[in-house]
Parts: C-alpha cells; structure tokens; sequence
C-alpha cells in the first residue's frame, strides 16, 4: 500500500490504436485498474497513478495545462500541437510514418513536383515544417479525417497522412511517395513537473524504473538446454554480451544444463550455433520484466 497523498494523473487515449498498448504496458507493471469503456477516470488499485480516458489530440494540451501530469500519446501528435511538453520515454508501440501519397498518375519525381500543388492533411504543422525545409512550398488544406479520398474528389493533388502498411493507400489509388516523419508512442511529461510536485516526479520514477523492466525484458527470451559438458565453454563465444550463463549438471555427469538470457534479435543464430555444437531439448520462454 501506498501512504503519499500524491496521485500521478495519467492521459490514455480513450478508445483508438493507442489505448489498448497504453493500457496494457503499465498492466504489465503490475499495476491493477479497472478500466470500464465508458469512464472517464479511474483510479488504480496498488499504485499511486488516476487515468483519465481522452481523445489523443487533447492528450499533450491537458499535460501542458496540467489537467494531467503525463500522457501517452502518438509522437505525431505531440509533435502538431507543439506543446513543450517532454518526452520521458519512447515506448515503441503504434509505429508509423507520416508520409506524402499522390494518385497512381501523378508522374512523381520528388518533393519539387509539389511546388504550387495542394496537399491535404490533418498535420498542418508537421507538413508545414517538413516542406519549409526542402524549400518547397505548396497549398496545405487542413482536414480532419478521411484525407486520403481528397485527390479523388478533386480537392488536392496530393494528401499527406499516417501510413502504417499502406492499404488505405493503395484501395484510395494512391502510391506513398515520400516518408516525411516518423512515429511511434511517446510517454509525455510537464516540463516543470519535479518543482511543482516532487512528490509526483518521485510516483514518475518508480513508473519508469518498472516501464523500463518491461520494454526491456521485451527484447529477450528466457532460453534452457542440455549440452555436452565438454561444450559448455563455447557458450559464452556465442552468447556475447551476458554475464556467464548458468550451468546444472545433469545427472549423467557428460551432459549439463544450461539457462540463459538471449537478445530477440540475435535469438535465430543463437538457436542455430547451439544446435551446431549438439545442444539438445532447447526451450524459450517470453520474460515478464528483466532488470540490468
Ligand atoms: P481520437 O478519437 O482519440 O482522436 P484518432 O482517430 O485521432 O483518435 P487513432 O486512429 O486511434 O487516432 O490513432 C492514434 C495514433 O495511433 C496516431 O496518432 C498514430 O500515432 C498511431 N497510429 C499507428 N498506426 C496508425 C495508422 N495506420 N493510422 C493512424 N494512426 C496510426
Ligand atoms: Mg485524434
């Protein structure tokens, strides 16, 4: 139990791509909420955080304000409404990019064919930015949704707009020319929020102290097998960069068991060296958090 009468106010997109992920990394926190669809706020059970359930675009101006003390929100849409807000951590969930299409016919070479031409969008802003810096510049006609049937209904030769795998595009007839920006989820903080409320900075810290655990143990796997004893000592030539794995004997003193942590990325060529110097029964388990 917690004795502070300090609660972190967290801003979650209410319903939308965001909301489950937001919800679900700081469940993996261990943190219990109930999270009813139609509140606006609730409370968790063992931890000093409130959430209030909003739409993503009021998400960095209720920060700003403080109606809330942090947000998780797309960088994009930090990044339009250009709040000086902080950035305290990149949680990597909801990737996308920002990125210009044009119709199928439009012979498109590069950014200086826009010159003069009206691009739709909803990020006025970034575009804005993006095209002052190539010298570019062209009509931006701000809309809120649906941008990608603007060229069809004769309102802009171009959109700009967030694609993740591109089938919007295509179904809309239209080809992705030029990635302008890249997104992804951002944990967002009040620049002041230590010396207004240390006490809330202190609720933060604990937060990303178990966020970090998570995103961490994300990007490894639990791994155990049984290897000739003569071959254990190669393990550690395979599996660089972790302290010595842990190694059992087995009952039949040739064999022993060996456990270890092993980066996702290196997992496959891990699996096919332990294979190679006659590792057998290999077995690979997620894992929940993962300190250093
Ligand atoms: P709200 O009703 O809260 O305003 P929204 O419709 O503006 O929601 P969503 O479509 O739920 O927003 O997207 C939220 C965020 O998810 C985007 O700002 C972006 O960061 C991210 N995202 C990831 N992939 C996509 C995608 N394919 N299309 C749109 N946004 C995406
Ligand atoms: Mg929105």
């Amino acid at each position: 139990m917690f004795t502070s009468e300090s609660v972190l106010r967290v801003a979650v997109q209410k319903s939308g791509r965001l909301s489950e992920k937001s919800l679900d990394i700081i469940s993996q926190c261990g943190i219990d909420f109930n999270n009813g669809s139609r509140v606006l706020k609730s409370r968790a059970e063992n931890f000093p955080i409130e959430f209030l359930y909003l739409r993503d675009d009021d998400i960095p101006g209720y920060v700003y304000d403080g109606i809330a003390d942090i947000g998780i929100v797309g960088r994009n849409e930090k990044d339009e409404k250009g709040y000086d807000v902080t950035v305290v951590r990149d949680l990597g969930f909801s990737r996308c990019r920002l990125s210009i299409a044009v119709p199928n016919s439009f012979a498109y070479t590069g950014l200086a064919d826009l010159e003069g031409k009206q691009i739709a969008t909803s990020y006025p802003n970034i575009l804005k930015t993006c095209l002052k810096d190539q010298g570019v510049s062209a009509g931006i006609h701000e809309i809120s949704g649906s941008v990608e049937i603007a060229p069809a209904i004769g309102l802009t030769d171009a959109i700009c707009d967030i694609v993740s795998t591109g089938s919007t595009l295509i179904s809309n007839g239209l080809k992705e020319v030029e990635v302008l920006y890249r997104s992804s989820a951002v944990m967002i903080a009040r620049e002041t929020l230590a010396q207004e409320d240390p006490e809330k900075q202190k609720i933060l810290d604990r937060l990303l102290l178990r966020i970090d655990a998570v995103m961490r143990a994300r990007h490894y796997k639990y791994i155990m097998f049984n290897l000739p004893s003569d071959k254990v000592v190669q393990v550690k030539q395979i599996i660089p960069g972790m302290k010595s794995p842990t190694v059992t004997p087995l009952l039949d003193d040739n064999w022993s068991s060996v456990q270890t942590v092993v980066q996702e990325d290196d997992f496959w060529d891990v699996f096919e060296a332990l294979k190679a110097i006659g590792a057998q029964g290999i077995l690979v388990t997620g894992i929940e958090q993962m300190t250093l």
